[in-house]
């Protein structure tokens, strides 16, 4: 049986994924809008276990094509530990397509493009990025833990190396009032970074708002629906990514959004208006959210 420290996480598109825990935890585990990790104190998965948990997949599921190294930021191990991992899974699985795993801004700093453009030749193909705002004065409020032009140099190094990433922006974490330049700065980051993929997810906080409140400063105001929406609309308008694929169809969204931009950006706005209409009607109720 596989072992897992529970709870895991993985990203929508990893659902026929085998999962394999490389590491437990997230490594920054610092971000104020993320409780994923905080029971959780983190560590790399000793070898022994690792190769335990491969040997038996690769007897129960000989055929996997898809692996997806969790947890948090399984690309925060070092350079000859991710070697040792892919190895091991190529001689495992002779029909492996593809390695995934979470990394964070600070991961991508540690590793220069040389460095991922062998993990990339061993097997690893995309690499999974919350980069959640290019606002700096919000990514500090929110404790991510790196700055824009650090998240841009990082996400240059992986491409560079031909990694593909998909890069997860929050819509909501700046309130009312910092709606807009949250949109607009996230838009200018991301058209440094030139993702392939690109999620917006909306701020989802349960009973830890009024932490989340307390740490944003004075006056901060949480934003409605309609707020997160608009919010959206402005990053679409803002977003000159080429070929990138463009979703917002997370389960936390109030609008579900598919297409590629630039091309369907014209579509994309004009559902946006659409739905900004008649929010009451064309909104995912709040009890219909989850993560
Ligand atoms: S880096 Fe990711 S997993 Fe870690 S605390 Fe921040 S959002 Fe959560």
């Amino acid at each position: 049986m596989l072992i897992y420290d529970e709870p895991v996480y993985r990203p929508p598109s990893e659902a026929s994924s085998l999962i394999l825990q490389a590491t437990v935890g997230c490594s920054h585990n610092g971000c104020r809008f993320c409780y994923m990790y905080k029971e959780k104190t983190f560590r790399p998965r000793p070898w022994a276990e690792l190769e335990t948990d491969i040997e038996y997949a690769a007897g129960q599921w000989p055929g996997t094509r898809r692996i997806f190294l969790a947890d948090g930021d399984a690309f925060v191990l070092s350079t000859p530990r991710l070697t040792r991992i892919l190895e091991a899974l190529r001689a495992a699985f002779p029909a492996l397509q593809r390695v995934t795993a979470y990394a964070t801004p600070q991961n991508l700093l540690t590793k220069d493009t040389e460095e991922m453009r062998r993990l990339r030749e061993l097997g690893l193909t995309i690499l999974y990025c919350g980069v959640e705002s290019g606002d700096p004065d919000l990514l500090r409020l929110i404790g991510k833990g790196a700055t824009p032009d650090e998240m841009a140099d990082g996400c240059r190094r992986a491409s560079d190396a031909g990694l593909k990433l998909s890069i997860t922006v929050i819509l909501g974490l700046a309130g009312k009032s910092g709606s807009m330049s949250h949109a607009r700065l996230s838009a200018e980051l991301l058209n440094r970074i030139q993702p392939l993929y690109l999620s917006a997810l909306t701020l989802m906080l349960g009973p830890h708002r009024d932490r989340y409140r307390s740490g944003m400063g004075e006056g901060f105001d949480f934003s409605d629906p309609a707020d997160d929406v608009r919010e959206l609309g402005e990053l679409v308008k803002c977003l000159g990514t080429d070929r990138c694929i463009f979703r917002s169809n997370h389960a936390s969204n109030y609008l579900a959004l598919k297409g590629t931009l630039l091309r369907d950006r014209e579509r994309l706005l004009g559902e946006i208006e659409l739905a900004l209409e008649d929010p009451g009607g064309r909104l995912r109720p709040e009890w219909f959210r989850g993560l």
